[in-house]
């Protein structure tokens, strides 16, 4: 483990962990900044939560987040969905997703799940699932990749992806717990593994049911970064962290309605594709930051600029899996939201342009 990079004391944490609570949950509740990055800060209880409308409003300084100006900073918190605690295990104690909202009563500039959860809402009769492959970096204290040679490369692209073995794989240890504490927290983690370029990772979120999706994902990002300050390292999203011959990271979008999976489903999903190459433009602004720099038709990515898609092509904005192609029926893949993108606003759009937008 690097120099000076941890500097809390986890055996010596183990012995306060294990004390009673005598009664009292410990909430944590956890909000999207103005930065597309994750906050959050917790509450003492007087007793075990079982449903989410039992827990209070609560509110931040907006000032400090990005979110709010100096003079009238007051952000509300409202909780949306609740996950036993994987880091203070027992007593009941849990995180808390939280949208947030204004004093004026209106959502804050930075909650977007208030605006996807209206569309998803509206047509639920589609059944939406979204399964989302979030690829990140773990970086070293400095913010070099985890592993490798300081000042330096590793050797190029080829051994590194689903490897084994040192000096294929680093931070297995962070990957591990990650996906753990996710499973105890009932986010329905589907899978992980190493990725093209070293010290880089996916785990799989889905299929879950609309406005779920964001919710999970969000939390085992929160999750992630958590898991990682207890290793010392530091997680990124960016999407092309290291420019040059290293692949970037992506959130592979898997989508599914109802229409979708049933017998005939084909015909559903070309009428997707349709809908989505008429809106090319207004989902790339939702997609994620710097995509740009990823999205370069190279190291298996698409035009950022022209809608494609096409049967098990790894190289256009949406494959259908030739699985789904042979069945006449599943899912599709879009494969152009970048690592960074936030899963409201992906599945939110996704939803409006093939269904329509929703008054509200
Ligand atoms: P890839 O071959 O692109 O690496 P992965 O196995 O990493 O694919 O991820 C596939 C994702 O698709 C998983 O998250 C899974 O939950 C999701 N998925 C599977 N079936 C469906 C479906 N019918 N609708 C939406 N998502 C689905
Ligand atoms: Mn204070
Ligand atoms: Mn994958
Ligand atoms: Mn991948
Ligand atoms: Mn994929």
């Amino acid at each position: 483990m690097a120099e000076s990079s941890i500097l809390s004391n986890t055996s010596n944490l183990e012995k306060y962990l294990k004390l009673p609570q005598k009664g009292k949950v410990i909430a944590e509740y956890v909000w999207v900044d103005g930065s597309n990055g994750l906050r959050s800060k917790c509450k003492t209880l007087n007793k075990k939560v079982t449903d989410i409308k039992e827990l209070p409003e609560w509110n931040f300084d907006g000032s400090s987040t990005g979110q709010a100006p100096g003079n009238n900073s007051d952000v509300y918190l409202r909780p949306v969905a609740m996950y036993p605690d994987p880091f203070r295990v027992g007593d009941d104690n849990i995180l808390v997703m939280c949208e947030t909202w204004g004093a004026d009563g209106k959502p804050n500039a930075y909650n977007f799940r208030h605006d996807a959860a209206v569309v998803m809402e509206a047509h639920g009769a589609h059944e939406l699932w979204f399964g989302l492959e979030q690829e990140y970096t773990i970086l070293d204290f400095n913010g070099w990749p985890y592993g490798w040679p300081k000042n330096g490369f590793p050797a190029p692209q080829g051994p590194y992806y689903c490897g084994v073995g040192t000096g294929k794989v680093f931070c297995r240890d962070i990957v591990e717990s990650h996906y753990k504490a996710c499973m105890f927290a009932g986010i329905n983690i589907s899978g992980t593994n190493a990725e093209v370029m070293p010290a880089q990772w996916e785990y799989q979120v889905g299929p879950c049911t609309g406005i779920d999706l964001g919710d999970e994902l969000w939390m085992s990002r929160f999750i992630l970064h958590r898991v990682a300050e207890e290793y010392g390292a530091k997680i990124t999203f960016a999407p092309k962290p290291i420019p040059g011959d290293w692949n970037g990271a992506g959130l592979h979008t898997n989508v599914s309605s109802k229409e979708m999976r049933e017998e005939g489903g084909m015909k559903h999903i070309e009428a997707a594709m349709e809908k989505l190459a008429s809106r090319q433009a207004e989902h790339m602004a939702v997609y994620g930051s710097d995509n740009q720099l990823r999205m370069t038709g190279k190291h298996e990515t698409s035009s950022y600029d022209k809608f494609t898609w096409g049967v098990a092509n790894r190289g256009s904005s949406v494959r259908i899996p030739r699985a789904c192609a042979a069945e006449g029926k599943g899912y599709f893949e879009d494969r152009r939201p970048a690592s960074n993108g936030d899963p409201y606003q992906i599945t939110g759009i996704i939803v409006e342009t093939l269904y329509g937008m929703v008054d509200g």
